[in-house]
């Protein structure tokens, strides 16, 4: 299931600024969708505040962006909360709801017609546009009215022509040379949707906002916002050196059987980091939250509560860590015993436990090892067989999941 979570409370400026508007000599703005807001945004509002020292940069979301129809765009108040975080510290910059008060589509004309009505009519309005999109100004709506309400200053942006834009424009495009920053929201939420972190693209509140509210989820799950190097920052302090180690262990392993055998190596090694995130809680801790979180048990699981680690862990990714993806979960939940309907990834990240470097020696562990070269299949039948006759040998009970793993891997081994 994919969460956006709702935004319950519109947050409305206090007044609709009218004094400020209505004695304003010189004012940019910059439209967009912001989804989100980046360095990229400021940096070209920050030149432009140098360069043309308007008394102010109005960042104005849009509402439903008429030009991005292709895919949905974040919730607005979402959009505008973030823009509100990154501009918060700058008293020049401030954040504009004209757009996403006004019903319908959000026109770059209507606005500025908007703010010329309600400044003084000498008001200087310059529109900041990124070097890229000014070229598709031509097909806006009314682009001979904008370009006559308002000075557009096209901020460069990578890779972008000025010549062409000069020459389509006639010179009614300013150009502003500014250091190109290679930044952009697609980037963002792609790299979101992958698990990595929009540090150091977007200011701090604005990731840790994005991180908060699961932003920009691919349909997977993996949080927008998961940050697979703080995670495991957090699990060096919470495990014990020989888990942590092994745990790094099983990131590596995991990674290399995924690129072998064709399972997804991100999902690998967000499984691995955590599989083992649960297992160092005591005996009651681990029977109270199961019970606290509803997890299903049988009466093997209650018997041997350690093999519930494996079950604990995936809620813990979900609960503590924020990984939502199903797959990645699975993966973390049978990783101990498998179980009937083995995925590449579950069979790679309960390998890797198997076989990863740091382990200790233990009998059979070389012939794992050597299987998992040809077929991570056989080596698990292996590895396994061996588990189930190690705990027969105990006098502990075999989880019926563990043998419906290896009956199913058999049949197809
Ligand atoms: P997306 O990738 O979703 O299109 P974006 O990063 O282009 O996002 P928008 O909200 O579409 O952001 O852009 C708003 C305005 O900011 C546009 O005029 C765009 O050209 C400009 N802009 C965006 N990123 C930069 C950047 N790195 N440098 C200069 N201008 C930028
Ligand atoms: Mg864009």
């Amino acid at each position: 299931m994919l969460h956006f979570p709702r935004v319950y409370f519109t947050i409305q400026p206090m007044s609709r600024e009218t004094e400020f508007f209505k004695s304003c000599r010189r004012i940019a703005l910059m439209g967009g969708t912001f989804d989100p807001i980046h360095y990229g945004h400021l940096a070209a509002a920050e030149a432009v505040l140098q360069a043309y020292k308007p008394q102010r940069v109005l960042f104005v979301p849009s509402a439903a962006p008429p030009h991005k129809k292709n895919r949905a765009v974040t919730d607005a108040e979402h959009r505008y909360r973030m823009a509100l975080l990154a501009t918060a510290a700058h008293p020049a910059f401030e954040v504009s709801r004209l757009e996403l008060d006004r019903p319908g589509p959000s026109y770059t004309v209507d606005t500025v017609r908007e703010l010329r009505s309600l400044c003084p009519p000498a008001a200087e309005i310059f529109f900041i546009i990124g070097a890229d999109t000014a070229e598709e100004i031509k097909t806006w709506k009314e682009p001979e009215t904008l370009l006559a309400l308002c000075e557009v200053v096209a901020v460069t942006r990578p890779g972008f022509k000025a010549d062409a834009l000069a020459r389509d424009f006639k010179g009614r495009v300013r150009v502003l040379e500014t250091p190109a920053i290679d930044i952009s929201g697609t980037e963002i939420r792609r790299r979101a949707a992958a698990g990595e972190s929009a540090r150091y693209r977007v200011p701090p509140p604005v990731a840790e906002y994005i991180r908060d509210h699961r932003l920009y989820t691919n349909r997977a799950g993996i949080p927008a916002g998961f940050d697979f190097e703080s995670a495991k920052a957090t699990l060096a302090d919470r495990l014990s050196p020989d888990r942590f180690r092994h745990t790094l262990g099983v990131i590596e392993a995991a990674e290399e059987l995924s690129a072998r055998f064709g399972a997804d190596a991100g999902k690998a090694r967000i499984a691995a980091l955590l599989h083992d995130c649960a297992k160092e809680y005591s005996n009651g801790k681990k029977r109270a939250l199961c019970q606290l979180w509803n997890i299903p048990t049988d009466d093997i699981l209650l018997a041997q509560i350690d093999l519930a680690h494996s079950l604990l862990s995936a809620e813990s990714a979900k609960r503590d860590y924020g990984v939502y993806d199903g797959e990645i979960l699975q993966a973390i939940r049978y990783h101990t015993t498998g179980h009937g309907a083995m995925t590449a990834l579950d069979k790679a990240v309960m390998l890797a436990d198997f076989i990863e470097p740091y382990r200790e020696d233990y009998p059979g562990l070389g012939e794992i090892r050597e299987l998992s070269r040809i077929s991570m299949e056989e080596a698990l039948v292996y590895g396994i067989t061996s588990v189930i006759q190690n705990n027969e040998d105990r006098k502990r009970l075999i989880h019926p999941w563990s043998k419906a793993a290896l009956k199913s891997l058999t049949s197809k081994a």
